[in-house]
């Protein structure tokens, strides 16, 4: 039997429009959390704090939300020594998101970048294809092991790590995968690449490719670029695509970071993307469960008996 992370891919090719979640890094620093800290770490010291966090996407009107085990796998947990937990907070970090999740919703598992270089691109011996498959396997496997329906592989810029992650999961569970990659806008070409120049429509066909059942974006930039990247996707593909930009750009002031978008106005954007083609849209840094429950407004809207387009 098909596990029921499936529901997402079937829902969304059958037209349904689903909403993830929002930003955590905003809310675990408002709580407590120190810069330089391991985030992870909140699912054993903090987990009523990360659970409730959870809670307010959900009530906010989020189908999925992922786990806060964006820096889960063993290479990225050995910069905070805690290497040697990584089972532990991953499968405890799965438990604490499907704990609060209602009925309806879904689990992602998150799974973010090393922060440590692809071979070719290493001033040290960096990372190989093989070792960054078995850090992502190990992950991937605690994550299943804590319960998620699914994985959300994302804020990628590398090529190769994107794919090697996608395969591990692959590898361990036969749950779905959305796997979505950071872009930059290049003002002076007015055009969205990733780290390493690679295009909305490169990106999508290669984590096809690899294996990912949703592809798309996050993080990056606001929902204006989304639009535009979701678009580039769309005129490639017919699979299932996801977007989660940040709430715009960061404005920072002295030591606190706010962003440019507030709930309303970038809620006002949505439409568009989901003109645009977009079939799961959440949020990123930056965003909280008021922006989520305004972007969850326009695709009920959207989706009601009689409503246009
Ligand atoms: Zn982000």
């Amino acid at each position: 039997m098909k596990s029921r992370g499936w529901e997402v891919v079937e829902r969304v090719k059958a037209g349904d429009t689903l909403v993830f979640d929002g930003g955590y890094g905003t809310m675990l620093f408002a709580a407590g959390l120190l810069n330089g800290a391991c985030p992870e770490l909140w699912n054993d010291t903090h987990a009523d704090v990360v659970a409730g966090i959870h809670k307010g996407y959900f009530d906010a009107g989020s189908d999925i939300v992922e786990t806060n085990t964006f820096g889960g796998a063993r290479l990225k947990l050995n910069e905070y020594a805690l290497g040697d937990r990584t089972r532990e907070l991953n499968v405890e970090g799965a438990r604490l998101a499907r704990k609060v999740a209602p009925a309806r919703g879904f689990v992602a598992g998150s799974i973010g970048p090393t922060s440590r270089l692809p071979q070719d691109y290493a001033l040290d011996a960096g990372v190989t294809d093989e070792e960054y498959e078995e850090t992502f396997r190990e992950q991937a496997a605690a994550l299943a092991e804590g319960g998620v329906d699914l994985f959300a592989v994302e804020t990628m810029m590398f090529p190769q790590e994107a794919t090697a992650a996608i395969r591990a999961c692959k590898a361990v569970t036969d749950l779905p995968v959305m796997a979505t990659m950071f872009f930059q806008f290049e003002d002076l070409h007015d055009r969205d690449r990733t780290m390493w120049g690679e295009s909305p429509a490169e990106v999508a066909k290669n984590l096809l490719a690899a294996g990912a059942d949703v592809v798309g974006m996050n993080c990056g930039r606001g929902p204006d670029r989304a639009i535009v990247i979701i678009r580039e996707m769309r005129q490639v593909t017919d699979a299932p695509l996801v977007a989660y930009p940040n709430a715009g750009l960061p404005i920072t002031t002295g030591d606190t970071v706010t962003y440019e978008l507030g709930p309303e106005a970038m809620a006002r954007e949505y439409p568009a993307l989901l003109d645009a083609g977009c079939n799961i849209v959440g949020a990123c840094c930056g965003s909280n469960a008021e922006h989520i429950r305004l972007i969850a407004e326009v695709v009920r809207r959207r989706s009601a008996p009689g409503a246009r387009g």
